[in-house]
């Protein structure tokens, strides 16, 4: 973020869209070719150093998550005079989740079960990208940590998509001692507890989401912070209506397990079996949301020594993280290497079928 260039010149700013816990989403248009986009405008002047750097590497985070249930990232701003930083995404024209339950809670209709399921398969497609699949190109696994109604967007096509990822998970350290902390109604015990915690905590809040989508209400509710603790301890939460299945229920309560070793991760969820037929009939029906990539190959070797260690997420490993990625060799090299063993055992796999078929034919004559 070395370069200053003034937004103003590249975008107009045509209305705010709403202000969030860190301040405002405008509704942007390109100068250029007259495209809509959101843009996030947050000040960074009360930020303590090391949030700032954190923003930063968040930002550049944002920048690589390329998916399609994942808002795209298109730009950053800096404005030094007023502290303030503007990312410029996708907009999502058709709101977020909050709206969708809304809506349905005031016209007394509930969410088809089916539209439930595809909400979940999105979900955990753009997860099981961030805790896994992106590790490769980033050197390191992304945990939303602020999973909510209000963060999971709804596009024109039908999909979802998860918005304002990376970012909170920078600015909620900060505002841990500020007053404009985000809701907590979709946090994992650990947070809540103030204990380590890993990208399970993205799975008991997209639990939460999924419940709410059928109850149309969030599974926790309290008033303070002390009632939320004991009631999300005790897992006590209203029975879903009984239109909806014994299997999402099931699966429910898998994500909303207290304890962080037994809760399911994103890729033993897609297993779930419900969640493998209902990817397969998007993927038939041509679905929006479909998932499109196909099981990945092993990730190159140096990253995969940290991907399996669960290195509890705190400023001190974060910036130790940061520090190993930087006397770590770069990515695209690395990359590049990890392509030419796979061509390599390509090329080898098909000498061995080349003589394997040779010596079927020399044994048939
Ligand atoms: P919060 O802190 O509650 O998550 P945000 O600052 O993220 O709030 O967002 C504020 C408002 O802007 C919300 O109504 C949200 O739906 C909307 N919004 C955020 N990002 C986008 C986007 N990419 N496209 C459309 N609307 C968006
Ligand atoms: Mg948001």
């Amino acid at each position: 973020m070395s370069e200053q260039r003034d937004i103003n010149k590249d975008y107009l700013f045509l209305t705010i869209i709403g202000s969030g816990s860190f301040g405002k989403v405008h509704k942007v248009q390109s100068r250029k070719d007259n495209q809509i986009f959101a843009c996030k405008e947050i000040d960074y002047g009360k930020m303590a150093e090391k949030e700032r750097k954190l923003l930063v590497h968040e930002c550049n985070t944002l920048k690589e998550l390329h998916h399609q249930q994942i808002v795209s990232y298109v730009d950053r701003y800096l404005d030094k005079i007023h502290s303030k930083i503007f990312i410029v995404m996708e907009y999502c024209e058709n709101g977020d989740l909050a709206r969708y339950i809304k809506r349905h809670k005031q016209e007394r209709s509930f969410i088809a079960e089916d539209k439930i399921w595809s909400v979940l398969v999105q979900l955990l497609n753009g997860l099981k990208y961030c805790h896994q699949d992106m590790y490769p190109q980033a050197g390191h696994r992304v945990i939303h940590r602020d999973i909510k109604p209000g963060n999971v967007f709804l596009t024109k096509d039908g999909s979802v998509k998860l918005g304002d990822f990376g970012l909170c998970r920078s600015l909620n350290d900060q505002s841990q001692a500020a007053t404009n902390v985000g809701t907590p109604l979709y946090m994992p015990p650990e947070i809540l507890a103030k204990q380590p915690y890993s990208e399970k905590a993205d799975v008991w809040s997209l639990g939460c989401v999924i419940y709410e989508l059928a109850a149309l209400q969030p599974p926790f509710q309290a008033t303070n912070m002390d009632s939320l603790k004991i009631k999300v301890r005790s897992g006590a939460k209203p029975s879903l209506p009984s239109t909806y299945s014994a299997q999402l229920r099931q699966i429910i309560d898998l994500m909303l397990e207290n304890s962080q070793t037994k809760r399911q991760s994103v890729l033993e969820l897609i297993q779930f079996p419900k969640v493998q037929k209902m990817q397969q009939l998007m993927i038939e029906k041509g679905m929006p949301g479909a998932p499109t990539e196909f099981p990945q190959q092993t990730p190159p070797q140096v990253s995969a020594q940290v991907l399996t260690k669960q290195t509890p997420l705190t400023i001190e490993n974060k910036v130790e993280e940061l520090k190993q990625m930087f006397v770590k060799k770069d990515r695209e090299t690395e990359l590049k290497e990890w392509e030419e063993r796979l061509r390599e055992k390509e090329e080898e796999l098909k000498m061995r079928e080349r003589a394997l078929r040779d010596r079927e034919e020399r044994f048939s004559r």
